[in-house]
């Protein structure tokens, strides 16, 4: 199988909104995909999509070649595709351990991916009886990002995942990223506004534009694109 996931055609919105038009995508076997756009271009829409969260109006979602649309967001989880939201991604009144019990707790496979997960993630063990809301904003994340890897066995599904951090916490951030793809066999989709972190990690990055893809390629062309357009031509 040489798709992870492969999205056809996709429509899909809110109410009689429509917002995510027409849009293809793949996502090779230990791949990176990076999403970029503006605010309010559709990135979220399109994730919640794929995860069930919004129905496709049409087209096709295909994970591991089995068509998804339409599955409830827990099946989907269910079949693998981890998920880390932009926001709310911890409990935060719970320890970062009560975090990770919750989610081990309902996927039974998370067990075994929680002992590579102490490994390359140390603060599990070290913060266990911290509750998750007095972590830093940067640790929160690193939590959040363990919380969608316990679920995720061929892919993880990230938005945003840079966010709010100061430079320091996204040059860890992208170093572990880079350590999760190797070390567990997983390939990443992560849309971010701010292309940095996203032109460093992958292997192919869409820009997104008013709920449809304008271009795609590798991220070396993309940025010089990108700068050129907006610097050059005020676009
Ligand atoms: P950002 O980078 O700011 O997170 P985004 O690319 O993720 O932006 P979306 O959050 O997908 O963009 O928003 C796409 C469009 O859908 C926007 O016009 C937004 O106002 C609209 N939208 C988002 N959520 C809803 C909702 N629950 N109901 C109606 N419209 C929504």
């Amino acid at each position: 199988m040489s798709n992870v996931l492969e999205i056809k055609n996709l429509k899909s919105g809110y109410g009689s909104v429509l917002i995510i038009n027409d849009v293809s995508l793949l996502v090779g076997v230990n791949e990176v995909v990076g999403i970029i756009g503006p605010n309010g271009a559709g990135k979220t829409t399109l994730l919640k999509t794929i995860l069930g969260y919004l129905k496709p109006w049409s087209g096709d979602v295909i994970y591991l070649g089995k068509r998804i649309n339409g599955l409830s967001t827990e099946k989907i989880v269910q079949l693998g595709i981890g998920y880390v939201p932009e926001r709310g991604g911890v409990l935060k009144t719970l320890t970062v351990r009560e975090n990770i019990e919750l989610v081990a707790g309902i996927f039974k496979e998370a067990s075994e991916r929680l002992r590579d997960l102490r490994r390359l993630f140390p603060l599990i063990d070290e913060r266990a009886s911290q509750i998750a809301g007095t972590l830093s904003g940067g640790e929160q994340k690193i939590l959040s990002v363990v919380l969608g890897l316990l679920t995720a066995k061929k892919l993880l599904v990230m938005d945003e995942p840079s966010a709010g951090l100061a430079p320091v916490a996204r040059k860890k951030l992208s170093s572990m990223l880079k350590n999760i793809t190797n070390n567990l066999g997983l390939s990443l989709l992560i849309a971010e506004q701010d292309p940095s972190l996203v032109t460093v990690l992958s292997d192919v990055v869409y820009v997104m534009e008013r709920g449809s893809f304008v271009r795609s390629g590798r991220p070396d062309e993309i940025v010089k694109t990108e700068i050129l357009r907006e610097h050059y031509l005020g676009l």
